[in-house]
């Protein structure tokens, strides 16, 4: 299995390796890796495969991808070694809204958050690699919530790595900000930048283009623009259409920020899995589900909203979609993404737009609108369901049809949410014990203003060598 670049010409640029992917992150040309192929479903991981548990599952699925890079009994116990910290047996369990609709818990992780689902693969994937190439890596990324905290919690104590991680300061979640400057581990530091979550990526962004820089720190991605990530992910969306063995072709409905989680749901589509849609949910600032009814990019001021990783307004993943849609054509992939950055808006072709049309729906819901999918949720089946979820719930129910089977992801444990859970439902849910115990824990963080140099400063200053 060989990677390239959606930013270059189709039979031109580089051709990598799972490995070198993995740590390179972000293309050097600025694109982001996608396969060169993309794998059928293994038949290991065919229909047979209900009685299979979820690490076994993504040992195979994922196998493909790592092409191996990883021997595949290595890369099974590396993947069975991640999913022993999750506090469920089934790691991604399937909990039924009425006969047709589903949630699919996949918050049952160190930190609460579906990101751990792809993050405690990739953080030992890195440590496996960098152990072979006796090397380290400065990872840094920027989190509009979740991926901070779920990147520190796998990378903490590694001796091969380092970790800086940028938030927008003021606009995380308390319990959010807390998981991630609570962690108490030498390799592990949290940033508030003076910015929005599309700063903090810009931020990331500009580190990685200065090639100097990316060089001497020896950075790495573990942003939702790793590749590894996005194969890590794909994994649940077959694990939950295995379990319901249902005969019909499964909706997803995806609660959508930076379009990582819906992405691999496109991508186990083409691997074969029977997917009827993916619909896509937007809270407040919703690009791409303006996208999917308008055929037009068009950003908006970001409007901070009560499912705040869900609070941006480039998703940087879109690019691979696009891509597609551009038949591979790197240079007009970019064209478009410069129209877009330069302008502030860009359209697709009718062609291109009816293709995304034909698998991808999508809707918003306003801050009290989530509230009220919370609040009935909860007083119809006793049942918390954190903000993001709760967007994504709300969509399913408008945009299903009958007869639909839809399984709807829920990303976060309402603990994490508990003030807007109290707001919907008169109650406060109970925080698992290790969620409780970061609000005594005394925090660590470093504050800066939103510009290159001091970021770039500061990442020189804490790596170890
Ligand atoms: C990250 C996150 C999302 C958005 O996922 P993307 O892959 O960025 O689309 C949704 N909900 C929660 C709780 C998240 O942490």
């Amino acid at each position: 299995m060989r990677y390239m670049s959606t930013r270059s010409e189709p039979g031109r640029g580089d051709r990598l390796a799972f490995d070198d992917v993995l740590l390179g992150g972000l293309a050097v040309d600025g694109g982001l890796y996608i396969p060169e192929h993309v794998p059928k479903l293994p038949e290991a991981a065919g229909p047979e495969a209900r009685n299979l548990s979820y690490a076994e599952l993504a040992a195979r699925i994922m196998a493909p991808y790592v092409g191996g890079a990883v021997d595949d009994d290595e890369l099974a116990s590396l993947v069975a070694d991640a999913y022993a910290t999750f506090d469920h047996p089934d790691v991604c369990p399937l909990v039924a809204l009425d006969d047709d609709h589903w949630l699919l818990e996949l918050f049952h992780g160190p930190t609460f958050a579906f990101k751990d689902i792809a993050l405690q693969v990739v953080a030992r994937l890195f440590d496996h690699e960098l152990e072979r190439r006796d090397d380290r890596a400065m990872i840094v990324a920027a989190t509009s919530g979740d991926t901070g905290s779920a990147a520190m919690e796998a990378v903490a104590g590694r001796d091969r790595l380092d970790i800086v991680v940028l938030h927008p300061a003021g606009r995380t979640s308390e319990i959010q900000r807390r998981q991630m400057t609570t962690l108490d581990a030498p390799n592990v530091h949290a940033v508030a930048v003076d910015g929005t979550f599309d700063d903090c990526q810009d931020l990331v962004k500009a580190m990685f283009a200065d090639e100097p820089f990316r060089t001497e720190s020896k950075l790495a991605a573990v942003n939702s623009i790793n590749w590894a990530r996005v194969a890590a992910q794909i994994v649940y969306y077959v694990w939950a259409a295995r379990r319901l063995a249902d005969d019909r072709p499964v909706t997803f409905c995806v609660p959508t920020g930076n379009f990582g989680n819906v992405l691999a749901g496109h991508y186990a589509r083409r691997m074969g899995l029977p997917t009827e849609r993916l619909l896509i949910a937007s809270n407040t600032n919703d690009i791409l589900s303006r996208l999917i009814e308008t055929g037009e990019l068009a950003a908006h001021d970001v409007v901070p909203t009560l499912s705040p990783s869900m609070d941006i307004q480039i998703s940087s993943n879109l690019e691979r979609l696009l891509s597609e849609l551009f038949d591979g054509d790197g240079a007009a992939t970019t064209a478009l993404l410069a129209r877009f950055r330069a302008e502030g808006r860009a359209g697709l072709s009718t062609e291109q737009h009816e293709r995304l049309r034909a698998e991808f729906a999508g809707d918003r819901l306003d801050d009290s609108e989530t509230l009220d999918v919370m609040g009935r949720v909860h007083a119809e089946s006793g049942m918390f369901i954190d903000p993001h979820t709760a967007v994504g719930v709300g969509v399913a129910e408008r945009c299903r049809r009958p007869g639909e089977l839809v399984v709807s992801l829920a990303t976060a444990h309402a603990a994490k949410f508990p003030d807007a859970v109290l707001n919907a439902t008169g109650c406060r849910p109970d925080p698992p014990p290790a969620l409780a115990a970061v609000a005594d824990l005394p925090e660590r963080c470093t504050s800066l203003p939103n510009r290159i140099d001091a970021v770039e400063d500061f990442v020189r200053s804490v790596r170890r060598d």
